[in-house]
């Protein structure tokens, strides 16, 4: 297997840049976010661990997200190239994710680096809406849907999600800067960072990495 790891805090654009990439790569899309956001709603045991936590714009537990990853990947073929979004989080997934590399004899080729502001970031996320059936993601003023309320794909309703309020934005970028931004460091050490400017439109975003990927 050979990844790529999608790096930078909430509302950086990592979920819209892998649709994109998804695309023109065909590169796995792995979200843990998303993952964890079905087993919710599916009332799995994993999703009614997790909820509290998710709720709260608090990290679930290393253990859990780790064993999702690894089910994850054990199911599809042996040669696949997958394209991590909202993972590694901490010190102790991406040391997790290493032992994974060693165990499907993976390769970790680049981590992107998303950089954007914070006022950006805030802006994006509070007007972020989201389609209950499809997932499909909206935003009320840089991707209003046609009808208010409307998924354009299947009519769905849209919602905000349960951690896309204010206070709970400003909990999830200090988690962000506590315990996943050590892995900038983590890393760059490996040499494989590689900073990517996402302050611009989804597409400029997608082609900084398509130049870098070679595709
Ligand atoms: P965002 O990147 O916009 O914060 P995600 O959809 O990636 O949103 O994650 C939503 C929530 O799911 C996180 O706040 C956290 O509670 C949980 N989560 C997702 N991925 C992980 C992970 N790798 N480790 C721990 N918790 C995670």
């Amino acid at each position: 297997m050979k990844a790529i790891i999608l790096l930078g805090g909430p509302g950086a654009g990592k979920g819209t840049l892998a649709g994109l990439l998804q695309g023109k790569t065909g590169y796995i899309h792995i979200s843990t976010g998303d993952m964890l956001r079905s087993a919710v709603q599916a009332g799995t045991p994993v999703g009614n661990e997790a909820k509290a936590s998710m709720d709260k714009g608090e990290l679930v537990s290393d253990a859990i997200i780790l064993r999702i990853i690894d089910e994850r990947i054990a199911e599809e073929p042996e040669n696949s190239c997958f394209m991590f979004d909202g993972f590694p989080r901490t010190i102790e997934q991406a040391e997790g994710l290493d032992q994974l590399f060693k165990k499907y004899s993976g390769t970790l080729t680049h981590v992107f680096c998303l950089d954007v502001d914070q006022a950006t970031l805030l802006k994006r996320l509070t007007g972020r809406r989201v389609c209950k059936s499809c997932g499909a993601v909206y935003h009320l003023q840089n991707k209003p849907p046609r009808k208010a309320g409307v998924c354009d794909i299947d009519g769905g309703e849209l919602y905000q999600r349960a951690d896309d309020s204010e206070s709970t934005i400003l909990n999830r970028l200090e988690v962000y800067k506590k315990q996943t931004a050590p892995l900038i460091a983590y890393y760059k050490k490996q040499g494989i960072l590689c900073d990517i400017d996402a302050k611009g439109s989804p597409e400029e975003t997608a082609a900084l990495v398509l130049d870098v990927l070679n595709v």
